[in-house]
């Protein structure tokens, strides 16, 4: 089956003649895979990951995700993490991290959340944290709560190299081993590429391609 389903999704911000951040955008992408989301600054990656979180309502056409027409109602089976990385600055790392377990009690998976937080001081309020150790955490929260689809806004941008192989690693095991499908964005494709097998090209608001990696990168 399909992870997400767009029918002619549009997304155009506020009220009157703005451009449309995307237009028109048809495609499927399979369930249980790492996708790759690419395009340049300004593509409409953000909006994409953002209406299939269901934080946005499209102002034109469909997405349909984990079989539900409104992906809002989905919180508990959906991590999306933002680009600010949405945590509380005054919390600790530890208390951040037992807070996500309070907030998902029954799903959580404390094991790979320590494990991936593990190199964070654990008594450091968040707001002394680096923007790379800030990614690392949030991560941690949304591998933590398992869900059935993680949806990763530039989720390597920030981290060093090192950093980027682990948590790329512990991304593609947990989608191996609990068919999560996960889906990440960069507007650079080799940071990506190695680890999804499924890739969308996204510039000026449209849905140019969309396939298996290998298939893609053979034909270009
Ligand atoms: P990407 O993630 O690929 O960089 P975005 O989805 O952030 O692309 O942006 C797509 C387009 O929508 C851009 O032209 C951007 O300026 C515009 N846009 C994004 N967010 C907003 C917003 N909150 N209000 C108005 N325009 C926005
Ligand atoms: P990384 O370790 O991933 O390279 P940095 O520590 O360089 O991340 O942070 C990226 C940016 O965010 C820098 O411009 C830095 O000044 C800023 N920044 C990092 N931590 C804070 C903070 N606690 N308060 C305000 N700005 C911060």
């Amino acid at each position: 089956g399909s992870a997400i389903e767009a029918n002619g999704l549009g997304m155009k911000y506020g009220r009157g003649a703005g451009r449309w951040a995307l237009r028109d955008c048809s495609f499927r992408l399979p369930a249980g895979r790492v996708c790759a989301l690419v395009g340049p600054n300004g593509a409409g990656k953000s909006t994409l990951l953002a209406l299939a979180a269901g934080l946005l309502g499209p102002t034109e056409g469909s997405v349909r995700v984990l079989g539900s027409d409104a992906p809002g109602a989905l919180r508990e089976r959906i991590a999306y993490v933002s680009q600010d990385k949405p945590l509380y600055p005054q919390l600790t790392v530890a208390d951040t991290l037992w807070a996500g377990q309070e907030l998902n009690p029954a799903s959580w998976d404390r094991a790979t959340a320590d494990r991936v937080a593990s190199p964070l001081p654990q008594h450091a309020k968040v707001r002394t944290l680096s923007g790379g150790q800030r990614t690392r955490l949030a991560l941690a929260l949304a591998l933590g709560k398992r869900p059935s689809l993680m949806l990763l806004d530039e989720p390597m941008a920030d981290l060093d190299p090192l950093a980027r192989h682990q948590l790329m690693g512990t991304l593609m095991a947990e989608a191996a081993e609990h068919s999560t499908t996960i889906v990440m964005s960069s507007h650079i494709l080799t940071e990506l590429e190695g680890a999804c097998d499924y890739v969308l090209l996204v510039d000026g608001g449209r849905v140019r391609l969309g396939g298996e990696t290998d298939d893609i990168v053979a034909a270009h």
